[in-house]
């Protein structure tokens, strides 16, 4: 059996649901894209500038950031092949929710455990397997997480998959719920070709978007997409916020009405790494410490995230829930001094609940609040009743 045909059947035996290989050609049209995204203000510029210059005023885009991410070799420079994998998450969502009293937020179903771990694991003892076969010949490298190279054009070329119109790589077992990761290796192996296929005339994820962040297909307007936004510690649009729903973390609307997805076997197993479960309660997040915070999303990518940002999203979901028991306890946040941005959202989600409690508690702390954003938040809800 070829070495390409052992790498694979060992990634299968390990859990991999879908290896291929490609060559380590740069990505050119990606970087245009890219650069014409940041222009159009798509994609933030933060997320490619260089960190000195970030609180200037006049933000200095990395073109060479981008450039790397685009171009294989510049991770490993004798590198010959990428391998691409997927791992499907679709688990079987166990209704594991201990006290129904509780208020609970949604986690999207590629975080309810840390799936980018596994497949990192899994890469590294390809690696090993590789080390093995060829007694240490070559080198290769673990690049299982989407930062520091376009992961998506790698996968979309080898055969992985084919992009959907909402901008994900869509499998053909697998649909689009897979996550993605790949080894670029000094080693020259087959590669295959990729996929035929595309969405057709189907848009039902561009029509059905709740903030209409897929502006064309395959293009996705960063700054509108509530997976993006759930993930930063920013200030979210007012129009957004009444769209956000039960979120806790992420998003995946788009995926869940896509009909490539209907089928997609369950998975049944539960994830060994970060498992937070499908839903969250919410009312406890509003005062948990960054100690508590950190045990609690221990290796889960949640961790990776700002507490602030977590918060605020709870503080929506809340808002969004609308159910009185959560006016006590975001009541307390609006005195006791949270940040700004949490407390402005707070505001937001009283008046978004109502009633004389939460009124007469946004009308007191109007007198005492310093911050003028805050301020400006707690008129806009006050402006509600
Ligand atoms: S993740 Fe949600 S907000 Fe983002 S494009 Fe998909 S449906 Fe829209
Ligand atoms: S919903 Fe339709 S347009 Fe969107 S990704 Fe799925 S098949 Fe493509």
């Amino acid at each position: 059996m070829s070495l390409v045909c052992q790498i694979k059947e060992f990634g299968e035996e390990i859990g991999l649901d879908v290896i291929r290989i490609t060559n380590t050609q740069a990505f050119p049209e990606t970087e245009k894209q890219i650069i014409k995204s940041i222009e159009k203000g798509y994609i933030p510029k933060d997320n490619y500038c260089n960190p000195k210059y970030i609180s200037k005023t006049e933000k200095q885009l990395n073109l060479n950031k981008i450039s790397k991410r685009c171009n294989p070799k510049s991770i490993l420079k004798r590198a010959k092949s990428i391998i691409s994998v997927a791992q499907c998450y679709l688990i079987e969502e166990v209704e594991d929710i201990p006290d129904k009293e509780q208020l609970y937020g949604k986690i999207a179903k590629y975080d309810v455990g840390n799936f980018y771990y596994e497949v990192k694991l899994k890469l590294k003892k390809i690696i090993d397997f590789i080390n093995q076969e060829t007694n240490f010949k070559y080198r290769s490298k673990n690049k299982s997480c989407y930062v520091s190279l376009v992961e998506k054009p790698i996968a979309q070329r080898a055969g992985i998959g084919w992009y959907g119109k909402h901008g994900i790589i869509i499998t053909e077992k697998f649909g689009s719920w897979v996550v993605l990761g790949e080894i670029i290796t000094e080693l020259e192996l087959e590669t295959d070709k990729p996929l035929q296929r595309d969405c057709g005339n189907c848009s039902i994820c561009i029509d059905l978007c709740p903030t209409k962040a897929i502006v064309s297909p395959y293009i996705i307007d960063r700054t509108r997409c509530l997976q993006y936004i759930s993930e930063r510690p920013i200030k979210v649009p007012l129009a957004f916020r009444e769209k956000w729903g039960d979120r806790l973390y992420g998003c995946t609307t788009c995926q869940e009405v896509c009909p490539r997805n209907d089928k997609v076997k369950l998975k049944k197993y539960r994830p060994k790494f970060g498992y937070i479960g499908s839903k969250i309660p919410l009312i406890p997040l509003l005062t948990i410490t960054e100690e508590e915070f950190q045990n609690y999303f221990a290796y889960n990518q949640i961790a990776m995230r700002t507490r602030e940002a977590i918060k605020r999203n709870a503080v929506l979901a809340l808002g969004d829930i609308g159910d009185t028991r959560a006016v006590a306890p975001l009541i307390k946040i609006l005195y006791e001094g949270d940040s700004p941005l949490v407390r402005g959202h707070t505001a937001w989600a009283l008046g978004k609940i109502g009633g004389r409690k939460a009124k007469f508690a946004l009308e007191k702390v109007l007198n005492i609040e310093k911050d003028k954003e805050v301020k400006e938040e707690i008129i806009n809800a006050l402006e509600k009743f």
